[in-house]
């Protein structure tokens, strides 16, 4: 158990100190709310607060958390601030940046990021009350009742209130040894987190895992901001190599603190298990499926610096480090990282921010690297370290296009004969195999074929997805369903409804027809909705229970299954279809992912690819294995255009359930947008989703030259005209997703 003394969690009244006299200064203080400005209040008296002290503060007839942002003299207000309830605990001066920061980059109230690192906070009882060990200044004459507490909080770390209980002593004689020392706070309570064994080795690193972890080792060890590209192929090695460099920098400073981020919960699990064992104690695990109770002790221990090594999900990047001394951002490509509602950002590009603003390196690892990260390696902005083999025998998959137009698979079928005789030569010699589609469901659209409709979510310009295990139609976008009417509610024809094209549970529906004899499970959201089912199938493909697994991109992330040999992809060109900015390189991203997961042992992997179109670029390239020709070709289109990384792109979302007051303000911002150098706005142009759950949309594309500042673009343009009631306005900044 560390003993320290944190600056932080001194609680309201009992742990004040004497303040300054004359007028109560004024508090500026951070709501977590969507308020234009910092509200003021006054300074209690017998309170010193500084800024980044998180207070509790009335707000109507509510009681709110908070964040001192500012300080100043009370002379001359001239009206009655309400005074500041408590003090609960503290942001490090970097934390506060960066959420200031973030607000602001994002175009979002300024409290709005606020509210995501406070969110910790909320959940379960707050620890307010510090927990108490014994401590070095223990007098020799103790009395009975005294030795009685020390016991007691020797045989654990508790409370005031629980020691005087435990002890059966007034409050008086523990408040007397907390005085004289011999009681002190405690970082910890005893099942918080152990700290990493930093003695333990990891793996016997190869020559170029070797000295790329030297290199990190440099930079980690010289603790100042650098972005490094770690760049490696799928099975390079590169989690091994960046673990090294974790277990640096928390050698290097016993306060340092570590965070990885990964893109998927169902990842996290695996990472956990694998730092565990390097470290021989469990990092502090932060996601969406935390339960609140944990999520408020992580929060604590973060904020303390007990947590010296964290694994998160995005939104981790918002917690209060007391001293974040590396962040690690793995799968860095993966579109996971944007958050595009409620408080909207691109997690590794604010990792980058909040390095700089805690002078500390970020690593970005892929074996895909984004084409912005690529962009700033090829400049030299990025460091860029790379290894570009599979580590030990193993070697990278052989990649085949498998050419629709020459090997169609038969009609109402999806599995061509080249790939059903791999499937079976595969499955003839006990290994595994993954047919990749990433589509959910048995169908993406369900017509008629009397009269042409397509079936479509009420009220919602999305097709009705059928799902036959749930023998129902289902919206992608609301989570509407129906079961699967009997004649058309278009033209009422009776068994005219045709599911046309397939999703996994179609394909999955294939390959038992043609292997009967296989084992086969699907993998996707739907078989697999939480954290726990997800590891159950990752588990049963990785111990070899699943001969063909059918999978969206759920399953193509990141898992090692070392009996897989062969990969399938069922439809190489349904990501290219009605293609945005990166469609191109999300597909080519994904694809070589998928195609990844094979062969991660010393039997060669193979990825056939069945496509409509060979001769596309990604196709090509993702053949010939050369994602050095695929970037220049993209990058050259994105140059040409002035699209990302080149040029930058915002969105301006317009929501409303009447057309009319929507028309009109979005007429009003088109005509209020600030003329301004480097600055196109196209639009408004109703939205590709025009009409969810009644609500109509439209949007504008904002394109700026690099040297803009686009926030503060954004910024002036939103002031000029106010929205009207029932309108929504959101700020995309930029955006991943064009609907
Ligand atoms: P990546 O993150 O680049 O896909 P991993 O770090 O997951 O690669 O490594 C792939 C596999 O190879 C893992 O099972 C890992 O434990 C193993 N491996 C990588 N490097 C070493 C090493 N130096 N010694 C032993 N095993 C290694």
């Amino acid at each position: 158990m560390s003993v320290h003394t944190p600056p932080i969690a001194r609680e309201g009244s009992g742990e004040a100190v004497p303040g300054p006299a004359g007028p109560p200064r004024v508090a500026e203080v951070l709501l977590p709310l969507p308020l234009s400005e910092p509200y003021d209040y006054a300074e209690p008296s017998g309170f010193v607060l500084r800024p980044g002290d998180i207070v509790q503060a009335p707000l109507g007839p509510r009681s709110v958390l908070g964040v001192v942002v500012a300080l100043r003299d009370g002379a001359g207000t001239n009206r009655p601030l309400k005074e500041i309830e408590g003090r609960l605990g503290w942001l490090s001066p970097a934390t506060l940046s960066f959420v200031q920061w973030a607000s602001r980059y994002a175009v979002d109230a300024p409290g709005a990021a606020l509210a995501l690192c406070l969110r910790g906070l909320r959940h379960g009882h707050p620890r307010l009350s510090p927990r108490f060990a014994p401590g070095a200044a223990i007098p020799s004459n103790l009395s009975p009742t005294r030795r009685r507490v020390l016991e007691m909080a020797a045989a654990t770390a508790l409370t005031r209130v629980d020691l005087s209980r435990a002890a059966g002593v007034s409050s008086s004689v523990v408040a007397g040894l907390i005085a004289m020392g011999a009681l002190v706070e405690v970082s910890a309570a005893p099942d918080g987190f152990a700290p990493p064994d930093l003695e333990r080795q990891g793996p016997r690193l190869n020559a170029s895992q070797s000295a790329a972890a030297a290199v990190l080792a440099k930079l980690v060890t010289a603790g100042a901001f650098a972005t490094v590209l770690l760049d490696g192929v799928t099975g390079s090695g590169k989690t091994e190599v960046y673990l090294e460099a974790a277990a640096e920098a928390l050698s290097a400073d016993p306060r340092a603190q570590v965070l990885i981020l990964l893109p998927e919960i169902a990842l996290t699990v695996a990472a956990l298990d694998r730092i565990a064992e390097r470290f021989g104690a469990a990092p502090a695990a932060w996601h969406s499926g935390v339960p609140g109770p944990q999520r408020r002790k992580i929060w604590d221990a973060v904020a303390s610096g007990e947590a010296r090594i964290v694994i998160g999900a995005r939104s981790a990047l918002f917690l209060p480090f007391a001293r974040l001394s590396l962040i690690i951002v793995d799968e860095e490509h993966d579109e996971a990282y944007k958050q595009d509602n409620g408080f909207i950002y691109q997690a590794r590009d604010f990792a980058v921010a909040r390095g700089k603003i805690e002078d500390a390196p970020v690593i970005l690892a892929s074996a895909t690297p984004s084409l912005e990260s690529l962009w700033n390696a090829r400049q030299g902005r990025y460091q860029w370290l790379r290894l570009s083999d599979r580590h030990g025998s193993a070697k990278l998959p052989q990649v085949e296009l498998l050419d629709l137009r020459r090997t169609p698979p038969d009609a109402g079928r999806w599995i061509s004969p080249p790939l059903a005789h791999a499937l079976t030569d595969t499955l003839a010699a006990g290994r595994q195999s993954l047919l990749f589609l990433n589509r959910r469901g048995y169908a993406p659209l369900v017509l008629c074929r009397a009269c042409g409709e397509k079936l479509k979510s009420p009220n919602t310009e999305s097709w009705l997805v059928e799902h036959r295990y749930r023998n129902r139609l289902v919206c992608h976008l609301t989570g509407f369903s129906m079961p699967k009417p009997e004649a058309c509610p278009h033209c009422g024809a009776r068994d005219s409804l045709v599911s046309v094209g397939p999703g996994v549970e179609r394909v999955e529906e294939e390959v038992r027809q043609l292997f009967p004899q296989a084992r086969v499970a699907v993998f996707s959201s739907d078989t697999a909705p939480d954290t726990a089912s997800a590891q159950a199938l990752i588990g049963a493909m990785a111990q070899g229970e699943i001969d063909i697994l059918v999978a969206t991109q759920a399953a193509a992330k990141g898992h090692d299954f070392p009996g897989l040999t062969l990969v399938g992809v069922v439809d190489a060109d349904v990501g290219l279809r009605g293609g945005d900015l990166r469609a191109a390189e999300r597909t080519f991203q994904l694809l070589t992912q998928v195609a990844g997961r094979a062969g991660r042992r010393a039997e060669p992997g193979r990825a056939l690819i069945q496509t409509w179109a060979p001769d596309h670029p990604v196709m090509t390239s993702l053949a010939s294995q050369d994602r050095e020709a695929f970037t220049d070709l993209e990058l050259a289109e994105r140059e040409a255009a002035g699209l990302p990384p080149f040029g930058r792109l915002a969105a301006v979302i317009l929501a409303s359930s009447d057309p009319e007051r929507l028309e009109a303000y979005s007429r009003a911002l088109a005509a209020a947008a600030p003329n301004a150098d480097g600055v196109q706005v196209f639009g408004p142009a109703e939205a590709p989703l025009a009409l969810i759950r009644g609500i109509r949309r439209k949007r504008f594309l904002v394109r700026a030259e690099k040297t803009v500042d686009l926030a503060a673009y954004l910024a002036a343009w939103r002031l000029r005209v106010r929205p009207p009631t029932r309108v929504r306005v959101t700020f995309d900044v930029d955006p991943y997703s064009f609907l």
